[in-house]
C-alpha cells in the first residue's frame, strides 16, 4: 500500500449567488497515492474547476467550503493557518491552468520568472555569501551565470523546449500556445512539489500539441515523481495518461475508479455518453 499525497473526504463547495445558494460540488470524495496521475472528468459546469480551487483553498469570499477532512501529505489543510496554507501552495502544489496568461508574468523573460521560483522554493542556495565565494558582487535580477538560472533552462529542456538557452531569454508573448503551456509546467515544477493540479491544461491547443505535451507530462510524473491531479472535459485524454478517475457531473461523483475498468465497463449512463464522444 503506497501512502497517500491527497485525500479529500466528503466536500461541499456552495456560492450565495443572486438566484439563491448555488451547490457547485456535492459531497465529494477521492484519494490520490503518490506518483499516481488522478483524472477529472465532466462537461462545462460540472464543478472540477471549483474542487480543484476547494484544495487550494482559493474559492473566493462569497463560496463556502465544507468538507470532514482534506489531508495533503498527512496535514489537514482545513485547520491549517492562512500563512501555512499559502506556504504548501508555494512549495508543495504547483497549479497549471488553461490559459498561461494567468499564471506566467508578462514582463518578465520565460527564464527570469523560472528561475525566481527555484531561488524561493528549490534547493538553490544563491545567497550572497554563493556569489562571493563567485568573486563576484551580489546580483539582483537572473543571471544566465547562476545555478537557478541554469536550472530553469534544463526544466525548460525538460518539458521539451528546443533551444532552451534561447527561448529562457524570451518574454511569454513571444511563445506559441503551447511553448507557453510548456513553459507554465517547467514553473510549476521549479518548486519541486509533491502535487500538481492541472485544469485542462491542454484544452485549447491543437491535438498533435495535445499528445506531446500528455507524453511530457508522463515522462515528468517518473522523473520527478510528483502526482498529478489532471482535470478535463475529454475522457480521451483521460485514457492517455490517467492511472484512476472520478467522473463528476453537477457537481456530484457519478463513478470512480480505475481507468481502464471505467472505460472498458462504465456503470453510469452519462459516462457512458461521455466514452461515445471519444473519438
Ligand atoms: P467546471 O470546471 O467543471 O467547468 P466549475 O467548477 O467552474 O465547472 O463550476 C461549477 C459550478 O459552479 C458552475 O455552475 C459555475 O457556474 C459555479 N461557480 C463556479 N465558480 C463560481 C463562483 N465564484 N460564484 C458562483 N458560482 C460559481
Ligand atoms: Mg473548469
Amino acid at each position: 500500500m503506497t501512502e497517500p499525497i491527497l485525500e479529500v473526504k466528503n466536500l461541499t463547495t456552495s456560492f450565495s449567488t443572486d438566484e439563491g445558494e448555488l451547490i457547485a460540488v456535492d459531497d465529494v470524495s477521492f484519494t490520490i497515492d503518490r506518483g499516481e496521475i488522478f483524472g477529472i472528468v465532466g462537461e462545462s459546469g460540472s464543478g472540477k474547476s471549483v474542487t480543484a480551487l476547494s484544495i487550494l483553498q482559493l474559492i473566493d469570499s462569497t463560496g463556502q467550503i465544507d468538507a470532514d477532512e482534506i489531508l495533503f501529505d498527512g496535514e489537514d489543510l482545513l485547520s491549517a493557518s492562512d500563512e501555512e496554507i499559502r506556504q504548501i501552495r508555494g512549495s508543495k502544489m504547483g497549479m497549471i491552468f488553461q490559459n498561461p496568461s494567468t499564471s506566467l508574468n508578462p514582463v518578465l523573460t520565460v527564464g527570469e520568472q523560472i528561475a525566481e521560483v527555484v531561488r524561493h522554493h528549490g534547493d538553490v542556495d544563491e545567497s550572497d555569501s554563493f556569489w562571493r565565494e563567485m568573486g563576484r558582487k551580489y546580483v539582483t535580477g537572473t543571471s544566465t551565470q547562476s545555478p537557478s538560472w541554469k536550472r530553469a533552462v534544463s526544466l525548460l529542456e525538460k518539458v521539451g523546449i528546443p533551444a532552451p538557452e534561447e527561448r529562457a531569454k524570451d518574454y511569454p508573448h513571444q511563445l506559441s500556445g503551447g511553448m507557453k503551456q510548456r513553459a507554465m509546467i517547467a514553473q510549476a515544477l521549479a518548486a519541486d512539489p509533491e502535487l500538481i493540479i492541472a485544469d485542462e491544461p491542454t484544452t485549447a491547443l491543437d491535438v498533435t500539441i495535445e499528445a506531446q505535451i500528455l507524453a511530457e507530462l508522463e515522462n515528468l510524473r517518473e522523473e520527478f515523481d510528483v502526482s498529478i491531479i489532471f482535470i478535463t472535459h475529454d475522457l480521451g485524454v483521460i485514457r492517455e495518461i490517467c492511472d484512476n478517475v472520478t467522473v463528476m457531473y453537477a457537481g456530484e461523483v457519478m463513478e470512480a475508479g480505475d481507468v481502464r475498468t471505467i472505460i472498458e465497463d462504465p456503470w453510469h449512463p452519462y459516462t457512458q455518453d461521455l466514452i461515445a464522444c471519444i473519438p
